[in-house]
């Protein structure tokens, strides 16, 4: 059994994606040749919105958006402690500062009144209202990173009240929920840009890196153009700002022309493997807390992930699981607020208590479109073996 079943899918998609590849290496346009705008429509019709930016990864995708938002040093950006670590990276890479905020412990998403205090602590420099970073005295609330963890859109409503209010920009870091929906618009419109990830084993991956940028906003995609090819102004050597090589490569976007095709069917592919885990774990009652998706959501499945009762019955679980073979992980096993990277910041063990609990019990399943029933059966049986001697 794999975590994630790439070879399934490139079985169905093999032809397609060598002449895709093939078109390619006959054109010879290797650097931002026509499939690179071919997926920009293609993706920016599927999500809904007017502009898409391809560029090289999710993180690209991520620094591309607040440098084009001109967040720089002295700027604070709110965010979530419970993500991959390259949500802060970029926020620190420019020389702003993290203002870490809580999750809601039932959609592991950043909680909009979390925000709410600590937007406000911020303003009043109060941080025994909320743990702020050290640098907090000469820090401008800027703007807001939501997360959408393992699939699931946060919660844009609360998150959009609090942020007009404050005048900050929601920038959505949707490395993760390519494809979810929240009342039935697509992923990647939430905020004023949306970042996605292409990484081969998000939502919808390619071979090698990728992301992509969306908006609404006409300037703001001129000036993420503009930054992924160095800052570059009417013409390829003048440069008006400073940018990245940033690029989205032209064999990947040909790959991802192929597999966007056949998303929409492995995302209900994913729905169905995620139903038959509930039902299937449903007979393990307290012992795990199974994943919730709210009733205006429709999950990516990103992960499939669960809460064990503490951190020994997670032990106790990924132990059945080796010794069924079944392959996990743990996503994330340290909040990035208490990473060694950040430590300057000054956030301290206990600062996000929430994010905390959550990482030491937090476990993930094999999850992807083409897992097969027997094999969710044979994991189900291992966990609830476990849970039956307890
Ligand atoms: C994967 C991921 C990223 C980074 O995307 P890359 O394409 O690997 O650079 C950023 N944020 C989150 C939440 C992710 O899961």
């Amino acid at each position: 059994m794999q975590f994630i079943d790439l070879a399934a899918q490139q079985r169905r998609l093999r032809q397609t994606i060598e002449a895709n590849l093939r078109a390619v290496l006959d054109h010879g346009q290797y650097i931002m040749g026509p499939e690179v705008a071919a997926l920009e429509r293609r993706l920016a019709e599927f999500v809904g919105v007017r502009h898409a930016i391809g560029c090289a990864s999710g993180t690209d995708a991520l620094l591309m958006a607040l440098m084009a938002l001109g967040i720089g040093p002295g700027d604070a950006v709110f965010t979530t402690p419970f993500t991959f670590f390259a949500t802060a990276e970029v926020i620190r890479l420019l020389g702003a500062v993290p203002v870490f905020v809580d999750i809601d412990p039932a959609t592991q998403n950043l909680s909009a009144g979390a925000l709410e205090e600590a937007v406000l602590a911020l303003e009043t420099a109060d941080a025994r209202r909320h743990p702020l970073p050290r640098q907090a005295l000469s820090l401008e609330p800027r703007a807001v990173l939501t997360v959408d963890l393992f699939g699931v859109l946060a919660d844009y409503d609360g998150v959009g009240r609090v942020a007009k209010q404050h005048g900050l920009a929601v920038v959505q870091d949707a490395a993760q929920s390519f494809g979810a929906e929240l009342r039935g618009e697509r992923s990647c419109r939430q905020g004023l840009v949306g970042c996605t990830s292409f990484f081969p084993a998000k939502p919808l991956g390619a071979y090698g890196d990728a992301g992509m940028c969306f908006t609404d906003d006409e300037a703001l995609a001129a000036d993420l153009d503009s930054i992924r090819q160095h800052g570059k102004g009417s013409h390829r050597y003048e440069h008006i700002r400073l940018g990245l090589n940033g690029r989205l490569d032209t064999l990947q976007a040909a790959v991802l022309l192929a597999k966007i095709e056949i998303f929409p069917e492995e995302l209900e592919l994913r729905q169905a493997a995620a139903d038959r885990y509930q039902e299937l774990l449903a007979p393990a009652g307290d012992a795990f807390v199974l994943p919730a998706v709210p009733a205006d959501r429709r999950s990516a499945w990103a992960q499939y992930s669960l809460l064990a009762a503490s951190e020994e019955a997670r032990s106790a679980a990924l132990a059945a699981l080796t010794a069924a073979t079944i392959p996990y992980a743990i996503h994330y096993p340290l909040p990035v607020h208490r990473q060694a990277a950040l430590a300057n910041l000054g956030y301290r063990p206990g600062d996000f208590p929430v994010a905390e609990d959550h990482a030491r019990r937090i476990f993930s399943l094999p999850m992807h479109p083409y897992l097969r029933k027997e094999d969710q059966e044979q994991v189900a049986a291992a966990l609830l073996g476990l849970a039956a001697r307890e």
